[in-house]
């Protein structure tokens, strides 16, 4: 717990913001004492991980939790650090990157679960995940829950706000969201800074992360949304910018 932390090899999302790279989109690491994590290795991955320092080599799990190309581009690439390592690595895919994203010639050469909603998974003694659900464009797309004994953390995915999302993530005490577009617009597919107010206000966590911010969200100002929801909602709300390194213990933190 003490040196568990988030690298964000990425904070940008959707169409443009991947294409011009006006945000880097590399993924998130989630590092725990026993494992690291790469969630949703985008275009980049790999140089972004240069970058920032992160060592691909000690990548334990690889997690794809939708086929959109600014998730996944780089998994193959990823893939292969798993495959290199022998098994002893897994990868948690929904059912479509499974099936349409992880190269054919690995499947047979690296450990995998496909992860569907309500799916558990022990990773380790001290750590389970569980997928969360999604409204999004890739109907099979999941969020992740992951718990340590001493917290749990939301990677909430790309997805629109829908009333079970809440209790989906009910007992999580950090949730990093996707927050593709600023007040003023709503999406059914992506979560909105309205439609985050409102998981924020049902879930009440200790804090929130936001990051993967489309060309809206960019122009609106991450760290200005990320005010404006902690002033809104009362829960301490960063914005995640390219190469941040956050520590767990410093987001749960009660004063700051
Ligand atoms: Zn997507």
């Amino acid at each position: 717990m003490m040196d568990d932390k988030l690298i964000f090899l990425g904070t940008g999302g959707g169409r443009f913001v991947t294409l011009y790279q006006s945000r880097a989109t590399g993924g998130v690491i989630f590092n725990t004492s026993e494992e690291q994590i790469h969630i949703d290795p985008g275009p980049g991955a790999l140089l972004r991980a240069k970058e920032y320092d992160v060592n691909l080599w000690n990548t334990s799990v690889v997690c794809l939790t939708h086929k959109h190309f600014d998730h996944v581009n780089d998994a193959p690439a990823v893939l292969e650090i798993l495959r290199m390592k022998k098994k002893k690595g897994v990868l948690l895919a929904s059912k479509s990157c499974f099936e349409e994203i992880v190269p054919k010639h690995l499947k047979d050469e690296i450990s995998i679960v496909v992860l569907k909603r309500g799916s558990k998974v022990k990773i380790n003694n001290n750590l389970m995940v569980e997928a969360t659900g999604t409204k999004h464009g890739d109907s099979d797309g999941i969020g992740l829950k992951f718990k340590t004994i001493n917290y749990g953390i939301s990677f909430v995915s790309d997805t629109g706000y829908y009333a079970d999302l809440s209790k989906e993530h009910k007992d999580s005490d950090i949730l990093v969201i996707n927050l593709m577009k600023p007040k003023g617009y709503e999406s059914e597919k992506h979560l909105c800074y309205s439609g985050a107010k409102r998981l924020l206000q049902e879930v009440k966590p200790r804090a929130c992360v936001i990051t993967h911010f489309g060309i809206k969200a960019l122009k609106s100002g991450p760290l200005d949304l990320a005010r404006e929801l902690e002033r809104e909602t009362g829960i301490r709300t960063v914005a995640a910018t390219d190469g941040a390194k956050m520590s767990i213990q410093n987001l749960l933190r009660k004063a700051y």
